[in-house]
């Protein structure tokens, strides 16, 4: 050690933060982090980072870092060694397997921790407690992308790679604050502007950067972009122009999705998402002209009620325009967190095992019974949304979550966090103690990223190796560690010795990840799921057919939504988003000091004429409320919103959270809450 104490080391990791899944080398000495250098080779991003991947990481040495397991005592919380605190959970998780049975329990997982991890947190509630309730953050962002994509295409992923989106002729974004929610992929896209005048249209209730760097520019109605969407396809099909070619030899269903445009006129597209017909002809007519176009989109689409029909609209737009199966052409949901893509290819889903097998199939099922030696339960499970419904209705009392901030980051957090009251126990395991912890009975102390080896998986299916940077600090442990001791406390007989032998495991039994094995991820080198045993991995997803029975596509036909609305009292909407210093809640890049010294909280942005109307400067402090509760913020004034839209970044845990704002409703086909759709009345508080 002392040697090691004393020496610089390099190490490779990947970012933590967002899905573009950026690779470098970490610099250190002894805990101290030097830089962060990045690699020519590195896939997703060559030599660039953003902010957060270069400044954001002496959070591993925040003092507020969990050491310890903490018990809750009384009110408050005492500290215990790791045996007590296991020892507690063994016992209250028995007593309530056999007072309710296993379905009484509930387990989620964090697209902030590694595949393995999330393989084996799917694992521990399926063959060691025996139920399907399980699930992960993607429910909170992109399954509704995913959805779409499975109705349409066959796999939930990005159709090529990051690389190829600059290789398109066009690129539409919508619902996607690109250039800060996924900054190096932005970079992607400034750069093919600049080199080969690639086209981009933006479509945004926002004016933010990518807007402003666009070729044209459209601002829809909030939660319409299904209609748009539609019409554009219905025009593509009235003038003749779709791809009469590649529909005949790879697409199913025409007749009838053909029918289902009808509605979708320009007439009315124009009434209900005030793009003119003039805009949404030249649309339409971008798409026909140009070889290959790709359709970026994240949680503007998806956080609707109807974002899953929403998303499904975008990929019926490229198969009808034959925008698949070639470089440069797709669909590519952007994933947010660093591995968001990996915890649900991972399995922790309530009705999916790793690499997307039903549980419900009893050929998949007898596969994992076989291997794990249990019976499993064939009921899926409820997703974590319904989760919050199940506590309050009684019938789930014992939860158990790593590394999510599920009290303010599922919808309507006064509801969530009246739900955690309820339980009768629950298991926080993270690296802070979070907003969720003050509702535990049980916190348990576990590692970042820096302090553990494993794979992350991101927006383009990519797996990337991180190596262990640091020791993990104080008592703390990787999450696999804990999961695998609680585990073998319930019975289990695992012995995990390294996380190359889970992922050894999870390839043995997932098609999918078939060849996926560590020394093909030494370093640098990557792997694109799918990935064929014998290791060929998959960087363009769609070659020759798509991942259905009879290998063609299908179109689906989808209705509009409307979004929901609050009433009239409730007279501005408030869009929620990202902002490019700080990650999700905040709860890591806050405590990095070059960060938050930057930009040490959010602000509401206000539109001038809103300003004007009410009296808000810079700097007031504002309360918003909704049906479901209040926040207090201080705005900006700013043209990148107008009339009557606001702006709250959605990075805080604190008063100001989206959160204590939004309903309860959901996508209608993932329960993928509707965050998008809020509407509130302002209170001006301070003037400063
Ligand atoms: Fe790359 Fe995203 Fe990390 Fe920034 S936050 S360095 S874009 S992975």
């Amino acid at each position: 050690a002392s040697m090691r104490e004393d020496r610089i080391e390099k190490t490779k990791t990947v970012c933590t933060y967002c899905g573009v899944g950026c690779s470098f080398d970490v610099w250190t000495k002894d805990r101290q982090i030097l830089k962060v250098e990045p690699h020519q080779d590195a896939p997703a991003n060559g030599i660039s980072t953003c902010v957060k991947g270069k400044f954001g990481w002496d959070f591993v040495n925040s003092e507020e870092r969990l050491t310890k397991p903490l018990i809750r005592e009384g009110d408050g919380f005492r500290e215990a060694e790791w045996e007590e605190a296991y020892g507690l959970i063994e016992q209250k998780f028995k007593e309530q397997i056999k007072k309710k049975g296993p379905d009484s329990l509930a387990f989620v997982s964090s697209s902030k921790c590694t595949n393995e991890e999330s393989y084996l947190m799917q694992k521990l509630s399926r063959s060691v407690i025996g139920t399907n309730n399980i699930d992960n953050c993607s429910r909170y962002c992109q399954s509704p992308a995913t959805m779409g994509l499975w109705r349409t295409v066959g796999y939930g992923g990005d159709s090529g790679s990051i690389e190829d989106i600059g290789n398109a002729e066009l690129i539409i974004i919508t619902g996607s604050n690109t250039a800060e929610a996924h900054p190096v992929l932005a970079t992607r896209v400034k750069r093919a502007q600049k080199l080969h005048g690639q086209k981009v249209i933006v479509a945004d209730l926002r004016r933010h950067e990518m807007a402003d760097r666009a070729d044209q520019f459209v601002q829809p109605a909030a939660g319409s972009d299904l209609v748009w969407i539609s019409a554009v396809t219905k025009y593509i099909v009235d003038q003749g122009w779709q791809d009469k070619e590649f529909l005949k030899t790879h697409v199913n269903g025409m007749e009838d999705y053909i029918k289902s445009l009808d509605p979708y006129t320009l007439d009315y597209a124009e009434k209900v998402t005030n793009i003119s017909k003039k805009e949404l002809i030249e649309i339409a007519t971008s798409l026909h002209e140009a070889d290959t176009a790709c359709f970026l989109w994240a949680m503007g689409i998806t956080q609707h009620g109807g974002g899953s029909d929403a998303s499904t609209a975008i990929s019926n737009l490229m198969l009808i325009t034959g925008n698949y199966m070639k470089p440069g052409a797709g669909t590519y949901p952007l994933r947010g967190h660093n591995n968001v893509q990996g915890a649900s290819d991972f399995g922790s889903m309530p009705d999916r095992f790793p690499g997307y097998e039903l549980v419900s199939d009893d050929d998949v099922r007898t596969r994992y019974e076989k291997k794990w030696e249990v019976e499993l339960s064939t009921e899926p499970g409820l997703n974590n949304h319904q989760m919050v419904e199940a506590i309050h209705d009684g019938s789930l009392n014992a939860m158990y979550i790593k590394g999510e901030e599920m009290a303010v980051v599922d919808s309507d957090a006064n509801y969530v966090q009246a739900a955690f009251e309820k339980l009768d126990f629950f298991v926080i395991q993270d690296v802070f103690f979070s907003k969720t912890a003050e509702f535990a009975d049980v916190v348990l102390p576990a590692s970042p990223s820096l302090e553990k080896d494993g794979t992350f998986t991101n927006t383009e299916r990519r797996f990337q190796r991180l190596y262990q940077v640091l020791e993990p600090l104080g008592g703390s442990k990787p999450d696999w560690q804990i999961i695998q001791d609680i585990a073998n406390r319930l019975g289990a007989e695992w012995n995990y010795t390294h996380p190359s032998e889970i992922m050894d495991e999870a390839a043995s039994l997932t098609p999918m990840f078939a060849g996926v094995r560590y020394d093909r991820l030494e370093g640098y080198n990557s792997l694109q799921w799918p990935v064929a045993a014998d290791g060929t991995d998959t960087p363009l997803l769609f070659k020759d057919e798509f991942p259905f029975p009879d290998g063609k596509a299908r179109l689906y036909p989808v209705e509009w939504t409307k979004p929901i609305d609050f009433g009239d009292e409730y007279d501005l909407h408030v869009n929620n988003g990202r902002i490019l210093e700080h990650f999700h809640e905040g709860n890591m890049t806050y405590k990095s000091e070059a960060i938050s010294k930057k930009t040490p909280r959010v602000f509401l942005e206000v539109s001038p004429e809103l300003a004007e109307e009410r009296g808000v400067e810079d700097g007031t402090v504002v309360r918003l409320i909704s049906p479901y509760g209040r926040a207090k913020v201080s705005c900006i004034v700013t043209d990148r919103v107008k009339g009557h839209e606001l702006y709250l970044p959605m990075n805080t845990s604190g008063e100001g959270a989206i959160n204590y704002l939004t309903s309860f409703h959901a996508d209608k086909d993932t329960s993928t809450p509707a965050y998008k759709e809020v509407q509130v009345k302002m209170e001006i508080l301070e003037v400063k």
